[in-house]
């Protein structure tokens, strides 16, 4: 058990705002970056005593990273280990690096996550996500599951024939999987005679892809894939450039924040802090990392956060769901809304495989949203799916079919790690 376990939050914002400074006088002896943005506003680093003097520091943004990429870097290249890039879900992927201290970092990051699911040293764990691809996250949970001593399954991404037999071999308890998988797993189980129902897999962690609502019951995906397999579902949510994972623990209301590693604001559009329970983008700083630390990085990620102690025994902060990122807002005929709440309608619908989801700007200079859909749907179910979208959002997006081929082809980018259902063209 982390001997943060049972800390309480005042002692748990003390070691938390300690490590804070730590990397602070570290940003401003090391970083290229942070030296000059710290001289340009004339912030005396060693003077920060409080949250308030804190907050004068100017964000830190996803173009900051990629214009300047390089002064990021605060050690020698000869002492990095592990090379990756970001996702670049919106825009170009960014180079990231790790050296030996931000690697047992990274494990011990995971290795926590792990535990707030539940996993102990005597489970078997398959990670169906790739390792490879510049990935950080597929490499952390091996780290993670190593130090924590449990079993490892490495059977990287795709290949639902190589999971089913791996889970027939070696009978892991949790699958570490994008949601949307698992269906595409229960798709091939009923169509190969697996019974899959019965098999040795208990629970799955959950990442990528949200699998929850706001009010933290599971949303139209969770609900498909719990429909057709009893297994529990834990939601994990990190990124590269945060190098943490928030993780949900058996209580299912939140994904819990591991503050001695991350120093988390959650900021309305003026950049003060939000109330509990309030949206607003996750501002991060990273603590305890060494070659690439970000400080006050501006995520896009629009969440709210609860400071209230939680029933598995955590005191730490936790996060909501991401309802979406800051840029994605759409404005549709006057409503706003994020493409989780049309992906959520898509789910939620009877019979959709496979769609993808764009934004455009029309002549008109107004967002346009586009949802392609497979050709196998007839002007009987269109019609259905259309006063579907206007119950659940008050408005329609412009519904399309094409074949399935040019879906799939959207859907999976070359080089993609995650499927991608929103392409944003404005
Ligand atoms: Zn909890």
């Amino acid at each position: 058990m982390s001997k943060h376990y049972s800390a309480s939050s005042e002692e748990i914002k003390r070691l938390q705002w300690l490590q804070l400074e730590k990397q602070l006088l570290y940003l401003q002896k090391k970083s290229g970056f942070y030296q000059k943005v710290f001289i340009n506003n004339k912030i005396e680093i060693s003077k920060i005593s409080s949250y308030e003097e804190f907050q004068r520091i100017p964000v830190t943004t996803k173009e900051d990273l990629q214009q300047f990429n390089e002064e990021f870097l605060c050690v020698p290249e000869k002492e990095i280990i592990d090379f990756v890039t970001t996702s670049g879900t919106l825009g170009k992927p960014v180079s990231f690096a790790l050296n030996e201290a931000d690697l047992q970092r990274l494990a011990t990051n995971e290795m926590e996550s792990f535990k707030t699911v539940g996993v102990q040293s005597k489970d078997v764990v398959q990670i169906t996500t790739t390792l490879d691809r510049r990935f950080m996250a597929g490499m952390a949970y091996f780290l993670g599951l190593r130090k924590l001593g449990a079993g490892i399954v490495r059977t990287g991404s795709g290949s639902p024939q190589m999971q089913w037999d791996s889970i027939a071999r070696f009978k892991p308890k949790y699958l570490v999987a994008v949601p949307s998988f698992l269906l595409k797993m229960i798709e091939y189980a009923e169509t190969h005679n697996i019974d899959h129902k019965n098999s040795s897999v208990k629970a799955a962690i959950c990442i990528g892809e949200p699998i929850r609502d706001l009010d933290f019951k599971l949303n139209s995906l969770g609900n498909r894939i719990s429909k057709f397999w009893d297994i529990e579902l834990f939601s994990t949510y990190a990124s590269t450039e945060m190098a943490t994972a928030f993780t949900e623990c058996e209580a299912h209301r939140g994904n819990h924040v591991q503050q001695e590693l991350i120093f988390t604001e959650i900021l309305d559009d003026s950049g003060n802090p939000v109330k509990p329970g309030e949206t607003g983008e996750l501002v991060i700083t990273t603590l305890q990392v060494e070659t690439m630390p970000l400080l006050r990085f501006a995520t896009g990620d629009m969440v709210s956060y609860i400071d209230e102690p939680c029933k598995c025994g955590r005191n730490s902060l936790r996060l909501s769901p991401v309802i979406g990122r800051k840029k994605q807002m759409i404005k549709l005929k006057g409503t706003s809304l994020y493409p989780q709440h049309i992906i959520e309608v898509l789910n939620d619908f009877k019979g959709i495989s496979s769609f993808v989801i764009e934004a455009n700007i029309n002549e008109i200079g107004t967002d346009e949203v586009v949802v392609k859909i497979p050709d196998s749907f007839n002007a009987e179910k269109m019609d259905l799916l259309k006063k579907h979208f206007k119950s659940k959002l008050q408005v329609t997006p412009i519904l399309e079919v094409v074949s399935l081929e040019v879906i799939e082809k959207l859907k999976f980018p070359e080089g993609a790690r995650k499927p991608v259902v929103f392409i944003d063209y404005r």
